[in-house]
């Protein structure tokens, strides 16, 4: 047993160097589907799930296992599905003009047909369920797991290393969905697995839930599913880890064990900390940071209560009561530790929760001693952890900051300075903005969250396409926090069809500022602030901006004078060559495109 641990760490430790090297060659355009494809191959947990509901472990755990494969299932349906259709999306000029077929899409739902097509051939044929299974159990079964499983594993390599460019991504996205495959149909032949009843039904479940959300979410609501289908794969290494301690009645060695407990408790409190962070972002609770006095010290004292349980349960195993308790309290915890976490800082907590969920997963792994659990789990964690590192670098912000900072509760300073300090707002209508385009030469669309709250996409992928075919120069700009995920904007703009050989990087476009006859800022703000470069005192400062404010002349789109997310009052309104036109982004260009049109 020791050896396994020893070889388990190994594994894990070396796939986590190789996570690291495949996943920081993913350009900022492709994080957010490196979120969804490391979730949706997190979803490797149903395998563990798989066994567990088919086995004859007792009702109480077929019945977690079988709630466990909903999830997980979900999780690989809807995770596959979405990161398909954002990489299609992602298209050069050449490509939108040659009209490339969706391939993946097909191939996804052609090997799902199968795999359930497969399971009800064999639960509804008794013969071929009888002499089949027997096949495969008594000859085939362990010599295919095992080797299925390092098929698997080289494919989700292969998938993620595709991520490195748009141009193979869903080529490496097909061989991860083949990887999958191949885990889960390897896995429907484990000795243990006696009845596929919940198995089916969970699939089924999983598979609807899971294409549902992945063909019919809308780009904009990405960030809350991500979120959501972290606590769903969360909830189902906590499901799994629940069932097994169930099983053994506690009758668990501490090698075990301490997994276990890691299994159990961060799969807690991922799972209600991520179903947090989604009704955030999705704004059935309030978005701003709830803080009280204490808090801080209350959430790192529940903490200490269940590291001193899980001690506890490793000395003495078979306390049961310790282990319930320890669960809930895992629950309590992730509650707690987002309700200080402000809507802005959210996009950084859903990818630490998403590398909480990965080592979640990996401990589940240890647990089941499953070597390709362990190899995903690292995967996804060191991808979590990756990508919260990157945003907190491009925010210049600390990670501790951002966990126990309530960054996101609205700053008075800027917003209490009077008016006349401030300087003059000038404001402009759509008509006097076409009259100003007539003469420019160069363009710099700056998108933000703005325009994904006015699902204004298209209509700047309009006005783009028009302003291209009067000669005018147009570039995007594209900062790597600018709305409310790492690439959220590529994506957008990339479903409007804007191909990705004009989005620019914060890196590649301030150069050009300078010689841009107009800045076009939709719906940005704190990432066009030049406080952040200016103003010692700003909360923003250090932060790295896209440099409108050296074009030689801005207009923003935006509703109001309300600050951004930092709750930061932006200094580039009060430049004289600002000029503001109020009102939703989408209804300012239609009225834009309409006046140039006519
Ligand atoms: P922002 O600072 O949040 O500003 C968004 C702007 O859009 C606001 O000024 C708002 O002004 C305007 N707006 C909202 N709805 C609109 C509508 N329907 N039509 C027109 N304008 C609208 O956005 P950002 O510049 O994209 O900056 C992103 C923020 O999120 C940064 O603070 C960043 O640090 C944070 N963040 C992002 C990530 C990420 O990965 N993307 C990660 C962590 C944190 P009005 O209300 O006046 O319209």
């Amino acid at each position: 047993m020791t050896t396994e641990l020893e070889v388990g760490l190994y594994i894990f430790i070396l796939a986590g160097f190789l996570g690291y090297h495949v996943i920081t060659r993913v350009p900022p355009l492709l994080h957010t589907p490196l979120m969804s494809a490391t979730n949706a191959i997190a979803g490797i947990s149903l395998i563990g799930s798989l066994v567990v509901a088919g086995a004859n472990y007792g009702p109480f755990s077929t019945m977690l296992g079988f709630i466990a494969v909903a999830c997980s299932s979900t999780n690989v349906v809807g995770g596959f599905l979405i990161t398909d259709r954002m990489l299609k999306m992602f298209k050069t000029s050449e490509d939108q003009a040659a009209q490339r077929r969706p391939l993946n899409l097909k191939a996804l739902i052609v090997l799902t047909v199968l795999v359930v097509g497969l399971l009800v051939l064999m639960y509804s044929n008794r013969e071929l369920r009888q002499n089949g299974f027997d096949f495969f159990r008594d000859v085939l079964s362990a010599e295919v797991l095992k080797y299925s499983y390092i098929v698997s594993a080289v494919l989700f390599i292969l998938g993620l290393k595709g991520l490195s460019s748009p141009k193979y991504a869903r080529r490496g996205m097909f061989a991860a969905e083949l990887g999958m495959l191949m885990a889960v149909v390897g896995t429907l032949f484990h000795h243990e697995i006696v009845t596929y009843r919940w198995i089916v039904l969970g699939l089924m479940i999983g598979s609807i839930v899971g294409g549902t959300m992945g063909l019919r979410i809308p780009m904009t609501a990405v960030p809350q599913r991500t979120a959501l289908s972290h606590s769903l794969g969360a909830l189902a290494a906590c499901l799994v880890g629940v069932a097994e301690y169930f099983r053994h009645q506690g009758e668990l060695g501490a090698v075990v064990m301490i997994p276990l407990g890691f299994q159990v408790v961060v799969g807690g409190l991922t799972f209600t900390g991520s179903l947090m962070a989604a009704a955030k972002l999705q704004g059935l609770l309030p978005g701003h940071p709830i803080t009280y006095r204490g808090q801080n010290i209350f959430n790192l004292s529940l903490l200490a209560v269940i590291v001193g349980s899980l001690i506890y349960l490793v000395i003495t195993p078979t306390a049961g009561i310790f282990f319930y308790v320890m669960v809930a309290l895992a629950f309590v915890f992730g509650l707690l530790l987002v309700i200080p976490i402000g809507a802005a800082d959210m996009p950084v907590i859903i990818a630490l929760l998403n590398s909480y969920g990965g080592l979640a997963d990996a401990c589940m792994g240890f647990v089941l001693m499953n070597k390709i659990q362990i190899i995903t789990g690292s995967l996804d964690g060191t991808s979590g952890f990756l990508l919260s590192l990157l945003m907190c670098r491009a925010m210049n912000r600390s990670a501790f900051n951002v966990l126990f900072g309530a960054f996101g509760k609205v700053q008075k300073e800027g917003m209490d300075r009077p008016e006349e300090a401030k300087g003059a707002v000038r404001s402009i209508s759509p008509e006097e903005v076409t009259v100003l385009l007539e003469c420019m030469r160069s363009v710099i669309i700056v998108p933000g969250y703005g325009m994904a709250v006015a699902q204004a996409q298209h209509g700047v992928a309009e006005l783009a396409k028009l302003l291209m075919k009067r000669g005018i120069n147009v570039k995007f700009a594209i900062h790597p926090v600018a709305g409310r995920m790492p690439g959220h904007m590529n994506v957008l703009l990339a479903e409007a069809n804007v191909p990705y050989d004009q989005l620019f990087t914060m890196e590649q476009i301030n150069p050009y500022f300078p010689e841009a006859d107009l800045a076009l800022v939709v719906g940005a703000n704190d990432v066009t602030n030049p406080a952040a470069k200016n103003d010692k005192t700003s909360p923003l400062y250090g932060m790295p901006i896209l440099e409108v404010d050296r074009a030689r002349s801005v207009i923003v789109l935006k509703r109001s004078m309300r600050p951004g997310f930092a709750g930061v009052d932006n200094e580039l309104y009060y430049d004289p060559k600002c000029m503001l036109l109020f009102g939703d982004a989408k209804e300012s260009l239609n009225q834009l495109f309409a006046a140039l049109k006519s």
